[in-house]
């Protein structure tokens, strides 16, 4: 057979025709101590954790399917930064080189896996890495603010909201530690974790997700 040339999924960049291609999208765990919380956990500052969804799990939104294998489908509301540059042991106060530009995503998350693979200490990736998982807005070049408004709707009804100034981690600390972990690289995708008010989504329901001075991302499923 033919094999097919796998071509890079790319995210939309705000004001231009370029597209930014993702090469890797990770993402960072409990990192606003009110989200902690409301999963049951204390917010310590223990260094943050990660895990990881497919590159092709980008969609820019819209109307998509409803997710299979769910009937706890979550919304996590959260700012993710894109990388231009790579790097390992990188320091915090070098981070922010690396940032291409920044969005607002959504990771999604399918709850009621996420909680059989927590109790019985399996992997988070069938919860987390499924298809059209991670919707994300067009990408503003630049680094992020450290504060600003955080939030997320369904149905036009207020589930989310927080600042970016309550990161336990902020983005550079993610980033160093990170690339502790792995050899960064342009292309990569970090979500930066959500704050309080996670919550299910129902097929018919509209979902809008907003941080201050970005466009929004707005997913739609059928009833
Ligand atoms: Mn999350």
């Amino acid at each position: 057979m033919d094999l097919p040339i796998v071509i890079a999924p790319t995210i939309a960049i705000a004001g231009s025709e370029d597209r930014f291609p993702v090469r890797r999208i990770f993402c960072v765990g409990r990192n606003y101590a009110d989200h902690a919380r409301e999963m049951g956990s204390d917010p310590v500052r223990e260094p943050p954790f990660f895990f990881t969804k497919p590159a092709d799990a980008v969609t820019p939104g819209g109307l998509l399917a409803f997710p299979v294998q769910t009937s706890n489908l979550h919304h996590e509301v959260e700012l993710v930064v894109a990388l231009g540059a790579g790097g390992t042991n990188v320091e915090t106060d070098n981070a922010e080189e690396l940032i291409f530009g920044y969005s607002v995503g959504i990771d999604l998350t399918r709850r009621d896996l996420q909680d059989v693979a927590k109790k019985g200490a399996r992997p988070w990736d069938m919860a987390k890495g499924f298809d059209e998982s991670a919707p994300i807005g067009p990408l503003k070049p630049g680094a992020p603010s450290a504060s600003g408004t955080i939030a997320l709707t369904v149905n036009g009804e207020e589930r989310q909201s927080g600042d970016i100034a309550d990161m336990i981690w902020s983005v550079p600390e993610i980033i160093a530690t990170l690339s502790t972990y792995v050899t960064l690289a342009p292309g990569d995708l970090i979500f930066t974790g959500t704050p309080a008010g996670v919550g299910p989504i129902r097929p018919g329901d509209s979902v809008i997700g907003t941080i201050d001075g970005l466009e929004p991302i707005e997913i739609r499923y059928a009833a």
